[in-house]
C-alpha cells in the first residue's frame, strides 16, 4: 500500500513540475516556474519603490538621461523582438522604468516588469554609451529569461519546502525579503551575492546581444565590457556585479563566438 502512495505522490509531483514550467524565449529552454507572474510583478513593483527611498537617485542630469535613453532603446527593441516572436503577451503588465542611483557599488539588476536600477558605480567600468548597453541588455534579457523567478522558485523550495511566494510572504517577510535581494543580484544590504549560473549567464549573454543591436549598438562592445570587468577582479573588492556575473575567457570566447548571429539583427 505505502509504495502505492509513494507512487501517486511521485506522480503528482511530476504533474505539479510538468504544470509548473515555462520556456525561455530565443533559446526554448524549459523552466521551473512555481510563482504567478502577477504575485512575482506586485512584489517586485513594491520591493522597487522601497529600494527607491532607500537610496539616492543620482544628480548627474547627463549620465541619468544616458541611462533613461539606452533603456528605452532596449525596451523599443525588446518589444519588437517578442512581437516578432509572438511573444508580447509575456510583456503586458511590464511598468517599465530605468533609474540611476548613486553608489560607489559597481551594480546593476532588472527586476520583473522592467524596473531597471544601475548604480554609478559601474559607469566607470561600462565607460561609453554601447557599454551601457551591453549591461542594460544584459540585465533586461535575465527578466524577460525569467531567470530571477526561477532563481526565487528555487530558493523557495530550499528554504520553505516550496511555499507559495504570497504564503511566504506573511509569514516569513524578511527572509522572503532576503530571498528577493538575492535572486535579483539588488546585494550589498543583505550581504549575500549569488552568482547567475553559467546557463543563466550564458542566455543574458545570448538575448542581451539581440536586444543591443536591434537597439542600434554594436554587439562587439560586449567583448570589450567583459573584458574590463574581468580586469577588475584583480582589484581588491570586486563589484558586486562581478559577483552575480562571474566573467571569465570562455564567457569572452562564447560571446565571440555569438556575435555573428546578433549582427543579423544590428541596426546602425
Ligand atoms: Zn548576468
Amino acid at each position: 500500500m505505502q509504495s502505492i502512495s509513494f507512487f501517486f505522490r511521485i506522480s503528482l509531483v511530476s504533474l505539479f513540475l510538468f504544470l509548473s514550467c515555462s520556456t525561455v524565449p530565443l533559446t526554448g529552454r524549459s523552466q521551473l516556474d512555481l510563482i504567478p507572474s502577477s504575485t512575482m510583478l506586485s512584489m517586485s513593483y513594491q520591493q522597487y519603490d522601497d529600494f527607491l527611498k532607500e537610496n539616492k537617485l543620482s544628480t548627474n542630469v547627463k549620465q541619468t538621461e544616458m541611462v533613461k535613453r539606452v533603456g528605452r532603446k532596449i525596451q523599443k527593441a525588446v518589444e519588437q523582438y517578442m512581437a516578432e516572436n509572438k511573444l508580447s503577451y509575456k510583456l503586458k503588465d511590464y511598468k517599465w522604468e530605468f533609474n540611476l542611483v548613486e553608489s560607489p557599488e559597481a551594480n546593476a539588476w532588472c527586476m520583473p516588469g522592467g524596473k531597471v536600477v544601475i548604480y554609478s558605480g559601474i559607469l566607470p567600468i561600462t565607460k561609453t554609451e554601447a557599454g551601457l548597453a551591453v549591461v542594460m541588455g544584459h540585465e533586461i534579457a535575465h527578466a524577460i529569461a525569467r531567470h530571477g523567478d526561477e532563481r526565487m522558485s528555487q530558493g523557495l523550495l530550499v528554504q520553505t519546502g516550496g511555499m507559495a511566494l504570497s504564503a511566504a510572504l506573511a509569514t516569513e517577510p524578511e527572509t522572503t525579503r532576503q530571498l528577493w535581494m538575492t535572486a535579483f543580484g539588488v546585494g550589498s544590504s543583505v550581504g549575500i551575492m549569488l552568482p547567475y549560473s553559467r546557463l543563466h549567464e550564458s542566455e543574458a549573454d545570448q538575448l542581451g546581444l539581440v536586444f543591443m543591436a536591434m537597439a542600434g549598438y554594436d554587439p562587439h562592445e560586449a567583448v570589450d565590457f567583459w573584458e574590463r570587468m574581468a580586469r577588475q577582479k584583480k582589484g581588491q573588492a570586486p563589484p558586486e556585479f562581478l559577483s552575480t556575473h562571474p566573467s571569465d575567457s570562455t564567457r569572452i570566447a562564447d560571446i565571440k563566438a555569438e556575435i555573428p548571429a546578433a549582427m543579423k539583427y544590428y541596426k546602425k
